[in-house]
């Protein structure tokens, strides 16, 4: 049995991904419940939402009514007791499995029988946060792609015991956010980034190896390929910890030697370029 009906969202992680997914909820009409571990987290959640919000009135996406009432449909929580009145609950905290059993484990105790547990983890097992609540039928993927309100994918990831109607409903409600579902089931790295990734890795060879510069690698992309932005580009904004986090998730997960992190990419992170975020990685940023 799933909860069909639903009018109120709790979101639990206000970060990128979270303020994105609460921003998208509330504009299509949901009461969103915003959850972070401190108050600071939380406004920092609603400040971008409101920035975001902005923008789109500024595009004419929206009207500034609409803006208006999206924002006043988002509840900031702290207690997350607080949430137990929701009808879903979106999981999207820090991408660590300690971080997210916590969380799993919390909701399962106080959110209502039928209520799906969604995750919008990047990489961790589905199926293993399933086991850590009473209700594995209704835990589900549900990946959002960054940045949220523009990003058009969701991939919905279904674990060893998620029920149809879990996998249905999710479905559904992806629609009504405006969203394209795509179905996969649970492995590691999911589809997104078992293709992306090794992509990625496979680009910072070719740069370790002087098969061609940074810039060389990235227009052959953009320009071969019509890729939008080339891999190292895309690295750079993912963040090149991230995407060593990945690969390792995937080495070690799938089990094959293909995955194996490029030395490069373990180097540049020791060194502490991450990226867009730190300044530097392929290239440098101001
Ligand atoms: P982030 O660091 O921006 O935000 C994570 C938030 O979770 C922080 O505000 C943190 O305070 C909060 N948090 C940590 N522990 C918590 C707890 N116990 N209870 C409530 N909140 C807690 O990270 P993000 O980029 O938004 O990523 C969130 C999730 O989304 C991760 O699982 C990540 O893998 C996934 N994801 C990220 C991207 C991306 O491009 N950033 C894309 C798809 C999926």
């Amino acid at each position: 049995m799933v909860m069909n009906e639903i009018r109120t969202i709790a979101v639990v992680g206000a970060g990128t991904m979270g303020n994105g997914i609460a921003h998208v909820a509330a504009r299509s009409g949901y009461r969103v419940l915003l959850c972070d571990i401190a108050q600071n987290l939380v406004d920092r959640g609603l400040g971008t939402i409101e920035k975001n919000l902005a923008r789109e009135v500024a595009k004419e996406k929206i009207t500034r009514s609409q803006a208006e009432e999206a924002r006043f449909r988002i509840t900031a929580v702290l207690d997350r007791e607080g949430l137990s009145e929701c009808d879903f609950a979106l999981e999207a905290a820090t991408e660590r499995f300690e971080v997210k059993r916590e969380i799993f484990r919390d909701l399962d105790r106080i959110l209502r029988p039928g209520v799906i547990l969604a995750t919008n983890t990047s990489s961790i097992s589905i199926t293993k946060l399933a086991a850590q609540t009473s209700r594995p039928a209704q835990v589900i993927g549900m990946h959002f792609f960054n940045p949220v309100p523009i990003m058009q994918l969701v991939e919905v990831i279904r674990g060893l015991q998620t029920l149809q109607e879990t996998y249905d409903s999710v479905h559904r409600l992806a629609v009504r956010l405006g969203k394209t579902p795509v179905e996969v089931n649970d492995a590691a790295g999911f589809v997104s980034n078992r293709v992306l990734m090794p992509l990625i890795n496979e680009a910072i060879f070719a740069v370790m190896e002087g098969v061609a510069t940074a810039e060389a690698v990235d227009q052959i992309f953009q320009l071969g390929m019509a890729h939008p932005m080339g891999p190292l580009t895309l690295a750079d904004f993912i963040g090149l910890d991230v995407c060593l986090d990945i690969m390792r998730v995937l080495e070690q997960g799938i089990g094959d030697p293909k995955y194996r992190p490029c030395p490069l990419l373990v180097r540049m992170v020791d060194a502490g370029w991450l990226g867009r975020k730190s300044g530097k990685g392929f290239y440098a940023y101001s």
